[in-house]
């Protein structure tokens, strides 16, 4: 369950979204083409679709259209302009599709990515991330330290996750960085040790660790 078609024409994009998925243990393949998309989404050789809306060939509009026509029950997230928001959602209707607005956050592209593969699968997985006395509850994105509530920004708890779930290893700031912030990134923004303090403060002191020369980790 975890071989994903990636049809993006913006190799910038493409590049992005195909090294964070492998770096979650996808196997991500990617098409720059709209009727190539199309070819592959039908070959029966991936679990989920990412399909940019903009593409050479054929139109994402069409090629979901064309997939749910062939009968392909395949998961799609649709990558579209934040502008033309209001059109993909009426487009998509009865497309049984999922729609993520550029420039998105590659934390949320996974969460989303996630629950799309376990609702095809309806695996039992565990919806908590729990790291000492800290508890995130991903399906509502609400935090817990000691079953009290913490209010947590989105970002301060896409950060908090992407720690959790890589509890033990030390992430870079970049790692982070493209994690929580996006593909528009500086990378020479302090702004992920600006957001370890917020997190310190809310979640307690101790669970975060500073990795000299490295970057951060939850031990
Ligand atoms: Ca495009």
């Amino acid at each position: 369950m975890n071989r994903i078609l990636v049809v993006e024409d913006e190799e910038r994009i493409a590049a992005f979204v195909a090294k964070g998925l492998r770096a979650e243990g996808f196997t991500p393949t990617v098409v720059g083409d709209g009727i190539t998309g199309f070819d592959y989404a039908m070959s029966g050789e991936f679990d989920l679709v990412i399909l940019d809306i903009g593409l050479p060939g054929m139109d994402g509009f069409t090629v979901l259209k064309r997939l749910r026509e062939e009968g392909s029950p395949l998961p799609v997230i649709v990558l579209t302009a934040r502008d033309s928001v209001t059109d993909t959602v009426a487009a998509l209707e009865g497309g049984a599709a999922d729609y993520m607005s550029k420039p998105f956050r590659f934390a949320e592209l996974v969460a989303r990515v996630r629950l799309r593969l376990r609702t095809t699968s309806e695996t039992v997985v565990n919806d908590d991330l729990a790291a000492g006395d800290v508890r995130l509850d991903l399906r509502s994105r609400r935090a817990f330290v000691d079953d009290r509530e913490v209010d947590l920004s989105a970002r301060e708890f896409a950060l908090a996750e992407v720690l959790i779930r890589h509890r033990g290893q030390a992430l870079s700031r970049e790692q982070l960085l493209s994690h929580v912030w996006g593909y528009d990134f500086d990378p020479g923004s302090n702004v992920v040790d600006v957001y370890v303090g917020y997190l310190r403060r809310k979640l307690g002191a101790d669970l975060i660790d500073t990795v000299r020369g490295i970057g951060y980790r939850v031990p």
